[in-house]
């Protein structure tokens, strides 16, 4: 059985920015057991009802605006998994759930940054399967227990969104001071629910994690964690990989959950 990982992927310029948490992803590949194929839940893939790529060959969506030119003109050229993604639909049906194929869907920021860390030689097959922030926790609960099944087939899912996102609370000329306060309270509540294989609280965050709304304003970065802790399976505790903050809030915590 493969781990399932979440990982926070922060700005876009995280493949350029000399930070912690990109010399973490840069190693992270080479620690986990090789995985045959893919599965990306990306926070910059949200739909109103569950989607899988279905692309054979995946372009590089360069979604973000205004960042420098070498960011647009990185390329992530792994192949797609279009037989995976016949696999998703049916499981994600056989749970009682929806998906459509989307025939043409790319790679987001969100699922490449990491991955071009990760894995620079893009030979592992890749696909993604959307979010849907009208949805609830407990649905993406669901959504990840229904891909279960996937671990033990070679398929290592990853969820890449962040641990504490709130771009109008970013500092970006802090220096020294340490992160603030109302991260720091979220960050550390999230590593013990995680530890504790609390899912039921991880999907009903908005509610039960200190300082939610300022963490998360919006439920989209945090969902591909739910994801992943479902995919574990029910009674998974995970564990924290990786840790650090940039521009004064934004958490790069990155976990792995561990089937019970
Ligand atoms: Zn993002």
């Amino acid at each position: 059985m493969l781990p399932t990982i979440f990982v926070s992927h922060g700005a876009p310029t995280l493949p350029l920015d000399d930070v912690p948490a990109r010399a973490f992803l840069s190693g992270l590949g080479k620690t986990l057991p090789r995985p045959q194929a893919i599965l990306c839940v990306s926070a910059h893939w949200d739909t109103d009802l569950p989607e899988v790529g279905a692309a054979e060959r995946p372009a590089t969506v360069h979604d973000f605006y205004g960042f420098p030119d070498a960011l647009y003109r990185m390329q992530y050229p792994a192949p797609g998994a279009p037989g995976l993604a016949r696999r998703i639909g049916e499981l994600l049906r056989t749970a009682g759930l929806p998906c459509e194929e989307a025939a043409d869907q790319g790679l987001d920021h969100g699922a490449w940054c990491p991955l071009l860390l990760m894995y620079p030689e893009a030979d592992i097959p890749v696909t993604q399967v959307s979010v849907q922030s009208g949805r609830s926790g407990q649905d993406h609960l669901k959504l990840g227990r229904a891909l279960q099944p996937l671990s033990a087939e070679g398929v290592m899912i990853l969820g890449s969104g962040g641990a504490v996102h709130n771009l109008r609370r970013l500092d970006w000329r802090r220096t020294g001071a340490g992160p603030d306060e109302f991260a720091v309270a979220f960050d550390d509540w999230l590593e013990r629910a995680v530890v504790a294989g609390d899912a039921e609280a991880i999907a009903d965050f908005r509610r039960r994690a200190p300082h939610a709304d300022a963490a998360q304003p919006s439920d989209e970065h945090f969902l591909p964690l739910v994801v992943a802790m479902g995919a574990a399976g029910a009674g998974a505790r995970g564990r924290r990989l990786h840790h650090s903050y940039t521009l004064g809030n934004l958490s790069m915590a990155a976990f792995e959950f561990a089937p019970a």
